[in-house]
């Protein structure tokens, strides 16, 4: 049996850049959380919260003011894990987070938070699953029953939803589809909802077995390909030789960011241009336990905190290939 255990994330890593997959999942080089996907965090730990029947009344308070402002309890959750998160007051687009918090959980609650009508199955399930070929596993928000039915379904805090390839081909949907037709006999239906989007926040996806079987061989062929991924590989389906989106969507291209070398400043926001944390040169630092395995890698020094038997190494990183060939040449 093959090692390799797929996620939607890596799937989707690859998918979108073949070194960016190299670059986190074989060299371990973890490019860290955001404002976004911390913001994300929050909201999923509040929803958790929230389901426990005793919390109802906040649910209600929540629902019927329309913010979380008047509910002390949530607020100083919601601040309780900002500050052991880190996240501040603003992100690097000046958005105030906990507006924007405040927004996707009035967002999330008003989507039919307790599935109405139906039965809520399970919440915050993690699936480990072994196929004949393939390993798969996920954690999903909410599984609901509707009679026969079921209902799988995923909070999203990105700042756009799926369009183009992503939407047609969503990888997400299919591999929790996959894991529940697998493990009990159903093909569910899929629901998005995008927290940032609450005049317009769904998309559904349903899936026929035939698609499900066909991505079943997918999945199969791609743990194959996944093995022995060396830097032929790696520099295979690099995102900068896509070309930029006709959808505009975040793919191809723009997935590598304008900036041109670190520091890079645009003369009109005065702030750093953006960039994939793995297109430029540096010092990768990973942070080692005692036996020797990886606890964690940074590329800044003041993020370092060594505890008993810590040590640290430093590995030059010589940034995307695609953006630096000077340095592979060499
Ligand atoms: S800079 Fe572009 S091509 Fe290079 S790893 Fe990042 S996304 Fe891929």
């Amino acid at each position: 049996m093959s090692n390799v255990i797929l996620s939607a994330s890596k799937l989707s890593t690859l998918k979108g850049c073949s070194f960016t997959y190299y670059a986190n999942y074989e060299l371990g080089m973890k490019s860290g959380g955001n404002s976004g996907s911390d913001r994300g965090t929050i909201v999923h730990i509040i929803f958790e919260n929230l389901l426990k029947p005793s919390r109802r009344k906040y649910f209600n308070q929540i629902i019927s003011d329309k913010t979380i402002k008047n509910c002390p309890v949530i607020v100083r959750l919601v601040q309780k894990i900002s500050n052991r998160i880190g996240l501040g007051t603003h992100d690097n687009k000046d958005q105030h987070n906990f507006d924007l918090i405040d927004e996707m959980i009035v967002t999330g609650l008003s989507c039919d938070f307790y599935c109405e009508g139906g039965e809520l199955e399970a919440a915050e399930t993690e699936f480990n699953y072994e196929g004949e070929g393939y390993n798969i596993r996920g954690a999903i928000d909410k599984i609901a029953r509707f009679g026969s039915n079921y209902k799988i379904i995923d909070y999203k805090s990105s700042a756009s939803k799926y369009t183009g390839d992503d939407l047609e081909f969503n990888i997400q949907s299919m591999l929790y589809s996959l894991w529940f037709y697998k493990t009990k006999g159903v093909l569910p239906e899929f629901q998005f909802i995008f927290l940032r989007f609450p005049d317009d926040p769904y998309i559904n996806k349903q899936y026929t077995e035939l698609e499900i079987l066909g991505f079943e061989e997918y999945i199969k062929y791609i743990t194959k390909y996944l093995q022995n991924f060396d830097m032929k590989k790696a520099i295979a389906g690099l995102a900068s030789d896509k070309g930029y989106p006709a959808d505009g969507s975040f793919g191809g291209k723009v997935m590598c960011g304008y900036s041109k070398y670190p520091g890079h400043i645009s003369p009109k926001t005065g702030k750093e241009y953006w960039a994939c944390y793995y297109k430029h040169a540096r010092n990768i630092y990973y942070i080692k336990d005692g036996s020797g395995n990886v606890k964690y890698t940074t590329d800044r020094l003041e993020d370092i905190k060594l505890v008993g038997d810590d040590t640290f190494e430093v590995f030059p990183f010589k940034g995307c290939p695609s953006w630096n060939r000077s340095f592979y040449e060499q």
